[in-house]
């Protein structure tokens, strides 16, 4: 009897801790530990006016550094982040570090430029996030940025009354970007049925310029497209003199990449502006 006592002690002991240690571990709590401990924060890409190379927003991009593992690819957490439920509660300190570090970078940049955010599909479907977004512009500075909510195909094919709520973002005065275009299967059923403001050319699309054979035809289609729908057009990912000429040349009106700059925490992103302003 002691025997069986003792063992199913033993069992309970080490499944009581099993459970301690896999709490511990538990993944989403990963994140929560992160927001707490302040392990993100906020990288800032430059959005430039093709014609005049004029920086005219900005596009905001989390990071983090995980004190075991180091830094940790934004697409690997965030897709992490919404396999644990973490998204919300990951995309409320993103609004809450964007809304901090807008009080400096405002300074440096004139009323009107744009403040480009990525919403990934658990969030826009979420309940709070009519809420979220209301607390998020009461706390930027006030009337300085427009906001562009950048947005994937993921989105739309997964999302809740994506269209409703693409329409009280308009209402808000928030455009929307469809991000990432080119992707995958990029349904152009869907720049019909939503209401966008900004197509971004996925950088796959900008890195085969030059192999003129493979993109001129079907990204003249898509800039015709874009023309047809009254969309914006952004180039993602220009690394090259070359590609940006071209896509010049083919009427794209906005760029992004390293060619101008790579995304940069704010200081960095002042500097770069001043630099701008100087050359200019
Ligand atoms: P994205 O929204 O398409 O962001 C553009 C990505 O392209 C960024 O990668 C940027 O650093 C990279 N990029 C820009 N110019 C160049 C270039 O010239 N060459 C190359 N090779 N890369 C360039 P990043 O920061 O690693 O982000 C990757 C993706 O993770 C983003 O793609 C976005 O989908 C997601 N992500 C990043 N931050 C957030 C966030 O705060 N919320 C959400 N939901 N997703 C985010
Ligand atoms: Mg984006
Ligand atoms: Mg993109
Ligand atoms: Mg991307």
């Amino acid at each position: 009897f002691v025997l069986i006592a003792g063992l199913l002690l033993a069992v309970v002991v080490a499944s009581a801790s099993w459970l301690l240690f896999s709490l511990r571990l538990r993944p989403g709590k990963e994140i929560l530990l992160g927001i707490k401990r302040n392990e993100f924060h906020v990288v800032y890409q430059p959005l430039l006016e093709a014609a005049s190379g004029r920086v005219y927003g900005l596009e905001a991009l989390l990071r983090w550094t995980h004190p075991v593992t180091g830094p940790i690819p934004p697409d690997a957490f965030i897709n992490y982040a919404e396999s644990q439920n973490m998204i919300v509660p990951l995309t409320r300190h993103l609004f809450r570090l964007v809304a901090q570090d807008a009080q400096l970078l405002r300074c440096y940049l004139p009323p009107g430029t744009i403040m480009g955010l990525n919403i990934a599909p658990g969030h826009l479907s979420a309940g709070s996030f009519h809420q979220d977004v209301n607390e998020w512009i009461a706390a930027m500075p006030p009337a300085h940025f427009d906001y562009v909510f950048e947005i994937t195909k993921r989105t739309m094919v997964a999302g809740k009354n994506v269209a409703a709520v693409f329409d009280w973002l308009h209402q808000q005065n928030i455009t929307i970007a469809i991000d990432d275009f080119g992707t995958g299967h990029s349904a152009l059923i869907y720049l019909e049925k939503f209401n966008f403001d900004y197509l971004k050319i996925d950088r796959g699309f900008v890195q085969s310029i030059g192999m003129e054979t493979v993109t001129s035809p079907v990204l003249d289609a898509v800039l015709t497209l874009a023309r047809k729908l009254n969309l914006k057009t952004v180039a993602e990912g220009v690394e090259t003199e070359e590609q940006a000429a071209w896509l010049i040349k083919r009427g794209v009106s906005h760029m992004q990449g390293y060619l101008f700059s790579r995304p940069l925490p704010p200081e960095q992103l002042i500097s770069y502006l001043q630099q701008q302003a100087d050359a200019h």
